[in-house]
């Protein structure tokens, strides 16, 4: 069999930080290089210099358009890569975009993690490549990306190894998708990967039955049309502000809710809204469908974007009811939290949260039930009704992640389990050799196998 070796330099027993090796035909390919987040040493590990040379890695792939796997791109280049970074096109212009953002939140330069230049040299290392085409990084070894169901663009890596008449497939997930989602297509179904690289972010856990978030999203606008209230949705620029433009959008069409403004305050996610609305060969099939009927799929009379900071003021002149949808997800920063500081007081009001909201967040203080908060170090009531869609998420749960390996079971060799926090990926792992018979381990930080 054709000889490989794995190394895990992030996302090893953790769920961010996604980075990995793989040497493979002679050729050193490295898979996502993300950042380090939500821990206390995080910010230095993200700064540390790579423990493996940049400057000897032959390729660079990115699954998906994701903080935690794609932002040490520009670092990697400023220390020297110089190959091409496969990823999808949407994924390029979202990793364009989010990547830009980031660098807002660059205390100074002495801090910065990398620097614009850096950037743009790694945008122009970008190779585009569509879903199912097959990339040869090598004689023996070629690359194809496969639909992973989590967000616009977002991939598995699956290698394929070659000697004479043998054949090996390596398949690194990146994220798997929470089936069926609102937008784009199913993950695809791999059935003859030999080794796999899978994450686990839910891998001990099984989402709540998933409530019905559109009859849910209907009622609240339905509520403050009547009660003359404001809708606040904090959301996350890509892919939540997107699902949700488009049910509104349908609502809309159908006269299924009362006629109210909506605005989308935050400059990102109306970047990301334009980034969705250029890919439609990345939707699936039924959305596909719709916005060759619909071409404006994210676009309807009542909504507006306000993009700069006269607009979004503009937005307290407006009169209630009506829907504001901004960032951040969490109410962690962002424009939300001029809206929340305004109308968290107002019994009339109605806080949506549809995403999951980190301890020590003020979303999970509010989802918690907080009575009095601080925004902006100002004390608020809070009167206005919270509401949660939970049971939400990109990710598969245990369920599904094992559905999915199962499918290869005839010829997996091994299991290789990341992006999880210790327990997650601990369990998934006694979870798969348990069920499968089938090697499965959760490698710690620099640990090589190989193959
Ligand atoms: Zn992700």
């Amino acid at each position: 069999m054709p000889k490989a070796a794995i190394s895990f330099w992030g996302g090893a027993r953790e769920v961010t930080g996604a980075c990995y090796l793989l040497e493979a035909a002679g050729k050193r390919v490295v898979v996502d290089c993300g950042m380090f987040q939500g821990c206390d040493d995080c910010d230095l590990r993200t700064h540390q210099p790579f423990p493996f040379d940049p400057k000897k890695v032959d390729a660079l792939v990115i699954t998906h358009a994701h903080i935690d796997h794609i932002g040490r791109i520009p670092k990697f280049v400023a220390e020297g890569f110089h190959g091409p970074i496969y990823a999808t096109p949407p994924t390029r212009d979202l990793v364009a975009l989010l990547l830009e953002d980031a660098m807002n939140f660059f205390k100074d330069a002495s801090s910065a993690l990398y620097r614009r230049v850096d950037l743009e040299d790694a945008m122009r290392q970008f190779v585009p490549l569509h879903y199912e085409e097959s990339i040869a990084l090598g004689e023996q070894l070629s690359l194809q990306l496969l639909p992973s169901g989590h967000i616009l663009g977002s991939s598995f890596a699956r290698f394929s190894l070659k000697k004479g008449s043998e054949e090996r497939v390596i398949l690194f997930t990146g994220d798997v998708g929470n089936d069926p989602s609102i937008l784009i297509p199913s993950r695809a179904s791999v059935i003859d990967a030999n080794v796999f690289v899978i994450e686990s972010a839910y891998g001990n856990k099984t989402h709540k039955h998933t409530v019905d978030r559109t009859l849910m999203l209907e009622r609240a606008i339905e509520d403050v049309a009547a009660r003359k209230g404001t809708l606040m949705i904090p959301a996350f620029a890509t892919e939540r502000t997107q699902e949700l433009l488009h049910e509104i959008n349908e609502m809309v069409l159908q006269k299924r809710v009362p006629e109210v403004p909506v605005f989308v305050d935050s400059p990102l996610a109306i970047k990301a809204t334009a980034v969705f609305a250029r890919y439609p060969e990345y939707y699936r099939d039924e959305i596909r469908e719709l916005a060759r009927r619909h071409p404006h799929l994210f676009e309807f009379k009542t909504l507006k974007m306000t993009a700069s900071v006269e607009e979004s003021k503009a937005i307290n002149d407006v009169r209630p009811p009506k829907v504001i949808i901004a960032g951040s997800g969490m109410s962690t920063g962002g424009r939300i939290l001029h809206h929340e500081k305004r109308y968290l007081g107002d019994q009339n009001s109605i806080l949506l949260v549809t995403g999951y909201q980190a301890a020590g967040s003020l979303g999970r203080r509010l989802v918690d039930k907080a009575k009095e908060v601080r925004i902006h170090g100002e004390p608020i009531t809070v009167r206005a009704e919270v509401r949660v869609i939970d049971g939400y998420s990109a990710h598969a749960d245990e369920a599904q992640l094992m559905d999915f390996v199962n499918e290869t079971r005839d010829r997996l060799e091994r299991v290789f389990v990341v992006q999880g926090e210790p327990a997650a990926a601990l369990g998934f792992a006694q979870t798969i050799q348990d069920r499968l018979g089938v090697p499965a381990i959760a490698p710690v930080y620099g640990e090589r196998f190989e193959l």
